[in-house]
């Protein structure tokens, strides 16, 4: 089924009679065609695609199944959407992202109330086809590349900023569209922020090095986390080490169908506790991954459904001590009937550099 026929058998489930998206990853997840402004609107018999002169072209020759319009001064995008929403009575759209103004303003260019249709969404794009696995997996085997290229450069006195500069320029060289996220790469006492910026700190022996980044393939992301040390280790270090990674293989042993995302998340967070550092991991197990950096369903404390078949989620438990280090470790898995397929292959026993 294409993504325009998963909306339209969706709709009746959500007890609309069509949904119409502008954000850019609901856009393009539903078209296949990367474009900014405009919209999708799609009824249970029929789709469109409203852009501009600067997308038109391309638009045409790129989405397949829809009516592909185009607005301008003369053809008011609301105007478009009105004459192919017109017979349509329930109308969904994104709630979420978009500023309140302009949903007001689209309900009433539409002449109706619109009803939230995130859920709709968010639901089918969460289960990735076998070809959005495929981006995800490319782009990951890319910054898996980029830091084998980047470990040389792991020495005292290089900077944090450094770093992520290698790690970007890597990614890009090797095939990546651009960075996932900004990446993360913090050394030393920095470690124990968990989304600590890169600055002029650099490397001592002793440290570890937090690396947290991934990069875009055919607009689907990547996302991992690698902490190593340099020169040496404490005791202490080398433990916590241990029990991120531990905790970080219970949570993956429970990522299949049978499990929710808070009994993945339940089953890190204890290997954690038990080894008394249970106030030190703050944030959730996992979020799923595609063309969002951050997307639903999530293996965090919230989510008590279970998890489906398809979705990829990261598994980056950590434990933060403040002002001293902390160690994050982060693969993305995939849900499958058999259980997690981990799509990482990057080393993870402690590196020390
Ligand atoms: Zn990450
Ligand atoms: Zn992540």
């Amino acid at each position: 089924m294409t993504h325009i026929e998963q909306i339209q058998s969706a709709l009746a489930a959500h007890g609309l009679d069509a949904v119409v998206l502008f954000s850019d990853a609901n856009t393009r997840w539903a078209s296949g065609f990367a474009f900014t402004d405009g919209a999708v609107a799609v009824r249970r018999d029929a789709a469109v695609l409203v852009t501009d002169s600067r997308y038109i072209e391309a638009a045409r020759a790129a989405a397949q199944g829809f009516d592909v319009l185009l607005y301008d001064a003369q053809h008011r995008l609301s105007a478009l959407l009105r004459d192919f929403l017109g017979g349509c009575a329930a109308i969904g759209a994104e709630a979420e992202g978009l500023p309140h103004a302009r949903w007001e303003a689209i309900g009433k260019a539409l002449g109706r109330d619109l009803r939230a249709a995130d859920a709709l969404l968010s639901g089918l794009r969460a289960v990735k086809s076998d070809a959005e696995v495929a981006a995800i997996t490319a782009a990951q085997r890319i910054a898996e590349q980029a830091l084998t290229d980047t470990l040389p450069l792991l020495r005292p006195g290089v900077s944090e900023r450094a770093i992520a500069a290698h790690l970007t320029y890597r990614m890009l060289l090797l095939g990546g569209e651009g960075n996932s996220f900004d990446p993360i790469t913090i050394t030393g006492a920095n470690t124990s922020k968990p989304h600590g910026v890169p600055g002029d700190a650099v490397v001592r022996d002793g440290d570890f090095i937090t690396m947290d980044f991934g990069t875009v393939v055919d607009g689907y992301r990547s996302d991992m986390t690698r902490t190593v040390a340099v020169g040496h280790v404490t005791d202490e270090m080398r433990c916590v080490y241990e029990t991120v990674l531990k905790a970080q293989s219970a949570g993956i042993a429970r990522m299949d169908p049978a499990h929710t995302g808070a009994d993945v998340h339940n089953a890190a967070a204890r290997v954690i506790a038990d080894a008394g550092y249970g106030q030190y991991f703050g944030h959730g197990f996992g979020h799923s991954v595609g063309l969002e950096i951050h997307e639903s369903p999530s293996a965090s404390p919230r989510n008590t459904q279970l998890l489906p078949v398809g979705a990829v989620i990261t598994a980056e438990p950590g434990i933060y001590l403040p002002g001293r280090f902390g160690v994050r470790i982060e693969d993305m898995v995939r849900i499958t009937a058999d259980g997690p397929q981990n799509l990482t292959l990057a080393p993870k026993d402690l590196l020390i550099l």
